[in-house]
């Protein structure tokens, strides 16, 4: 058993929320809004930021000026805009002016593969290669993501042997930074627990990320788990927004505001003030229109009505 004073003591946050929150709102917020509330993320102290996804505007009208949201962004200050891709098309348009990484992805689950980009897991993994290589000549660092990695609804739980020739497909075109996403909230800390301890064995040169959503409740307590696997990476969204447009009932992704508030409780460096994120959260809830979904949003409404 893990002991809690050999839990890792500094963790680096992504936040997601200009893309895996934002990319589910009804309210299209404007490119103005987007940059405000970045930039604000910025200035709280978060150094990796997921700022848009490169996909068709038809399929993700929310997403459609993610290029004019990246021109707009203050430059060289060594934050990280991760810039997500679905396919060649959106690697292309990525690889404009502006993100500093791109973020690819395959499900790991076939019928949510079929439903998020119309393509089996194999067909997007034999895509990897011309993207890596595209990046790799405009000098673009690449991490890619796995999601449902944990499970789905068709298929129930995704066993660990469906994760590992994803793993490879990633290695063998240069890729070690990997994110392990929880797309449906269907993971629970002993399997968060077992696959990340198996992964980092198995991959030690694999840099991993956890990106959860709080659909069960979990998303805490598998952040949790994944710290006493030794994962260090957590993406994570302002005011829990999020969910998954072919992942019914799947709420958002885990608060920025509670994973940051739990890590200082514990000792544990983010490098984000909290207090500004919490200011973050609340300006979303305006832009967007109705209440965010976190533990620390509702604690400082109770305060403010005393
Ligand atoms: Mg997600």
């Amino acid at each position: 058993m893990t002991q809690l004073s050999e839990l890792p003591r500094q963790v680096r946050i992504c936040e997601v929320g200009p893309r895996d929150g934002l990319q589910n709102e009804k309210t299209l917020l404007t490119v103005e809004q987007k940059v405000e509330l970045i930039e604000d993320v910025i200035d709280a102290g978060v150094k990796s930021i997921e700022v848009g996804s490169f996909v068709h505007p038809k399929a993700v009208p929310s997403m459609a000026d993610t290029d004019e949201v990246v021109r707009r962004l203050p430059r060289d200050n060594g934050v990280e805009y991760r810039g997500l891709a679905l396919n060649f098309k959106g690697v292309e348009r990525a690889c404009s002016d502006g993100i500093t990484k791109v973020k690819l992805s395959v499900s790991a689950s076939p019928t949510h593969s079929r439903q998020n980009s119309n393509a089996s897991p194999e067909e997007v993994i034999s895509s990897f290669r011309q993207s890596a290589e595209y990046c790799r000549e405009k000098g673009l660092p690449v991490s890619g993501a796995i999601s449902t990695a944990f499970g789905y609804y068709a298929e129930g739980v995704i066993p660990l042997g469906m994760i590992y020739p994803i793993v490879d497909a990633y290695i063998d075109v240069g890729i070690t930074e990997i994110s392990m996403s929880d797309t449906t909230g269907m993971a629970n800390p002993e399997q968060v627990f077992s696959y990340m301890k198996s992964l980092m064995e198995r991959y030690g040169d694999v840099t991993w990320t956890l990106h959860v959503h709080n659909t069960q409740g979990m998303a805490l307590a598998n952040i949790f788990a994944a710290l006493q696997a030794g994962v260090t990476h957590f993406d994570a969204s302002f005011a829990g927004l999020g969910g998954c447009p072919f992942a019914p009932g799947a709420s958002g992704n885990v608060a920025t505001e509670d994973v940051i508030n739990m890590l200082h409780a514990m000792g544990i460096q983010t490098g984000i003030d909290f207090d500004k994120m919490l200011e973050v959260a609340r300006k979303v809830e305006r832009f967007t229109g109705h209440p965010g979904d976190s533990s620390m949003l509702r604690l400082s409404a109770c305060r403010k009505r005393g």
